[in-house]
């Protein structure tokens, strides 16, 4: 089961793989955006961290150190990804009240998150959004906790779906969000939040085995 100390270390593995692929993002985001996606989740995770080593004592439950990283996105990142990566942990920080997860918890955790963003941004399945990266990833985790996985092999099944989703936004037009002004030459490009979100979930993940 997965407890807070996993969730700090979600953290500190997602700011860590956002700082290494952060020129990657802001690239993808060149080709269909303004080309700041890395930029702004590179600023958001710094600060993230830095809250997270001025803290006078380790954090006792996930829920904490997901709202943490809410407020703290919300207020840096900026964008349509601060919002809605602010609400996604906001959300997920509410479902996740329980000291420890299990595969059911993870899966809570997940669905919550992409609550948050359709709430957040109203984009569906195919409007090459995050949204294409985080609704595989729960349909992932869902089937892979009703299978009698462990938490974390959940992530993992969670953050392959996602890898595969963000993949799966290439040929597709924008409807939602900047890359939607470009209107059919958004087509042959991978969305930058897409690419994101396999990433943090990747770092999920990790933290988890
Ligand atoms: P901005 O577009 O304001 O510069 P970012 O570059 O940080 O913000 O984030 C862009 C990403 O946000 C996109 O690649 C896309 O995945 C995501 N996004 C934009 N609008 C929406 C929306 N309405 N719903 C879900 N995701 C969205
Ligand atoms: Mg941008
Ligand atoms: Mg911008």
């Amino acid at each position: 089961s997965l407890d807070a100390q996993w969730a700090v270390a979600w953290t500190r593995a997602a700011a860590a793989a956002v700082a290494e692929h952060r020129a990657e993002l802001v690239e993808l985001d060149r080709q269909i955006g303004d080309g700041d996606h890395g930029e702004n989740l590179h600023r958001g995770f710094t600060a993230v961290v830095q809250r997270l080593d001025a803290l006078p004592e380790a954090p006792a439950q996930v829920g904490e150190v997901l709202k943490l990283v809410a407020t703290t996105l919300m207020s840096t990142v900026g964008g349509a990804a601060g919002p809605l990566y602010g609400t996604a942990y906001l959300r997920a920080a509410k479902v996740t009240a329980a000291e420890v997860l299990d595969s059911a918890g993870v899966v809570a955790l997940l669905e919550a998150a992409l609550e948050g963003i359709v709430v957040r941004g109203k984009a569906g399945v195919g409007e090459k959004t995050m949204v294409d990266a985080w609704t595989p990833a729960v349909e992932a985790a869902v089937t892979a906790a009703d299978a009698g996985a462990e938490p974390a092999a959940v992530l993992r099944a969670a953050a392959d779906a996602a890898e595969e989703g963000a993949r799966s936004t290439i040929p597709l037009v924008a409807t939602k969000g900047r890359a939607s002004y470009l209107g059919e030459r958004s087509a042959g490009h991978l969305d930058p939040g897409s690419a994101s979100t396999a990433l943090i979930l990747r770092a999920a993940a990790g933290a988890a085995s």
